[in-house]
């Protein structure tokens, strides 16, 4: 019987009163003392629990949600675009007037930083979030003793459900070790990119860092130039010393005042004020991330109001995600997760 809806039976010429049930992993009949919503089969260990019917999500709020997810990556990755571009063209120009050490060593910062996030940021929002893998059931002769341990019934995709995964409606799929379904990278997040997931939280972060800290001390440089131009400017002694002047004789008649801006100072501004920004965002993100991933939960399991287990805490669970290597090597580019503990099931 392929349906989670399990059939009870009463004996009633019969007294105590008993009641059978027919296992969804194994279809045999099991005789149950008293009628129970859930019951566990003794012979494969699946879980049958009686829910209420669920209803699926209608077409227009699907397609709603992928627009939703669609136009979300698309601003994630103007914001990489214009902070990476933007970053170049305003600072590098003030910074950099000649190809020296300096020049070399922040150009080949800026190119591993950027790779790294859009790697990353590619990787968890493409792979396959924590696919189930195929496994025996339906039948006795097939499903051995244990075999479906754990198991419960995903009514969305008809097939077992493993211990730890959940069904993502967005998605439509079972995910292994589900987080929580991102709209940013328009992906779920679980046991098959939550690494991909933390590094691109890691490196928009130190890029943000970067970006502001650069943003700052171009901000110095070009402060005395935008002073000097505007003195300049009052004794009507023109010229544009720092990129397109944004026809700000406009704006000193509108508000009366003589402050003078170019492109290149407004494009600072915006570097500074959304690098911070993210930076301090992304960083509250990451930080709930990973304590999350060291006490051993997920933040679906974060929900649940039983309490944090003190026991389950430790950087067995960092490793789980991350590999067994040197954390050293954590941070470098990798396709593939060498985990030992949350290896996708797979039968
Ligand atoms: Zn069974
Ligand atoms: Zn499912
Ligand atoms: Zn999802």
């Amino acid at each position: 019987m392929k349906s989670l809806q399990y059939q009870c039976k009463s004996r009633m010429e019969e007294q105590p009163k008993v009641y059978e049930a027919q296992c969804w992993g194994c279809a045999q009949w099991l005789v149950l003392p008293s009628y129970t919503p859930a019951f566990r089969c003794g012979w494969c260990g699946a879980l049958s629990i009686q829910k209420p019917p669920k209803t699926a999500r209608s077409r227009w709020k699907s397609r709603l949600i992928v627009f939703r997810d669609r136009a979300f990556v698309t601003f994630v990755l103007i914001i990489i675009a214009s902070t990476v571009c933007g970053g170049v063209w305003v600072a590098f120009p003030v910074l950099f007037t000649s190809i020296n050490f300096s020049f070399v060593f922040h150009s080949a910062l800026t190119a591993i930083l950027t790779f790294n996030t859009l790697f990353n940021f590619a990787l968890c929002a493409h792979s396959p979030p924590g696919p189930v893998g195929k496994i025996a059931w339906g039948d006795v002769g097939f499903v051995p003793r244990g075999g479906l341990e754990g198991h419960t019934f995903c009514e969305y995709c008809k097939s077992p459900k493993p211990k730890g995964a959940h069904h993502c409606r967005t998605c439509g799929t079972c995910v292994m070790d589900m987080d929580h379904h991102c709209p940013f990278i328009g992906n779920c997040v679980g046991a098959n990119n939550h690494r991909h997931f933390i590094l691109f939280l890691l490196y928009t972060v130190i890029s943000c860092f970067y970006v502001f800290g650069m943003g700052l001390y171009t901000g110095l440089k070009i402060w005395p130039s935008v002073i000097s131009f505007n003195h300049a400017r009052s004794a009507r002694r023109v010229s544009i010393p720092l990129g397109l002047d944004l026809g700000t004789d406009v704006v000193a008649r509108l508000f009366g005042s003589p402050l003078v801006v170019s492109a290149r100072a407004v494009g600072l501004l915006y570097l500074v004020v959304s690098s911070i920004a993210i930076c301090t965002g992304v960083g509250l993100l990451l930080y709930q991330q990973v304590s999350l991933l060291y006490s051993g939960e997920t933040f679906l399991d974060s929900l649940v109001p039983y309490g944090k287990s003190k026991d389950r805490e430790g950087w067995d669970n960092v490793r789980r995600v991350f590999g067994n290597r040197h954390p050293f090597w954590w941070l470098f580019p990798t396709f593939s997760v060498d985990s030992g503990i949350r290896k996708i099931h797979v039968r």
